[in-house]
Parts: C-alpha cells; structure tokens; sequence
C-alpha cells in the first residue's frame, strides 16, 4: 500500500503539494480532500491529477470553480463515498466503517491484481528459459 491511511481527509489534504487553485477557489485542496480526493501529480505537467481513494477515478483538467463533489459523482457516480455524499465528519460511524471496509477491500483486490501480475510475467519468462533451452 502506498499510504494506507488515505481513508482520512487530512492525510489526503498532505498529498496536494502543487495544488494550482488557492483556497479562494471553489476547487481547492480543502474540497478536493473532502470530495475523497487526493494528489497523485509526479511533476508539473500532471500538478491537477487527482484520484479518489475509495472508487479509484483519476481526473485532471480542473478548473478553478468545478465542484470537487460535483465533478466526482459525473465521473464516478457508482463510487460509494459519492452515494453516501457526506464529509468525513459529517459520517456515522456505520457510515465511516462501510468506507473504510471498502477501502480496504479495493486496497486488497489491487494487492492481489498487482501480485497476479508479478506471478504472470514470472511464469512467461520461466516459460521462455524452458523453450528457449530446447
Ligand atoms: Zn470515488
């Protein structure tokens, strides 16, 4: 897991490093973090690219007075945390605990994808010694 805490606002908040919009804008860190956002920028080309924790959407291309909220459920409408629409304070705690099991098990299917992976590209290459030795 890249950080596993990414279920808490302000651990999402610390992720926005070269955010373009001030927090005079709509579309600010604050409301990123709160629409279940976090930063997943490399460089400045990429500053604006944001994913969300729960349902994994990335966009980019924001603008100074897009709705972080608004623009998460056009893109994600499926996305939990956009059904439940709630800040994180503002969740019960059965709320909260349904987000942070789904986090959970999205973290654990994308564990299991990458090691699938890992064992795949594995088996080809001993698959490729084997014939190559014939
Ligand atoms: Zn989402």
């Amino acid at each position: 897991m890249e950080s596993p805490s990414l279920f808490l606002v302000e651990e999402r908040v610390k992720t926005f490093k070269k955010w373009p919009f001030d927090d005079k804008n709509k579309c600010n860190i604050r409301n990123m973090a709160e629409a279940g956002f976090y930063s997943v920028a490399t460089g400045d080309e990429d500053a604006d690219a944001a994913k969300c924790f729960l349902c994994g959407k990335e966009l980019d291309g924001w603008e100074a007075n897009d709705d972080p909220w608004a623009e998460h459920k056009s893109h994600a409408s499926k996305c939990a945390f956009v059904q439940l629409g709630k800040k994180e304070d503002e969740l019960l705690l059965l709320e909260y605990l349904s987000v942070i099991k789904q986090y959970m098990i999205n973290e654990t299917k994308r564990i299991a994808e990458l090691a699938k992976e890992q064992i795949d590209d594995k088996a080809k290459s001993v698959r490729r010694r084997c014939l190559g030795r014939k």
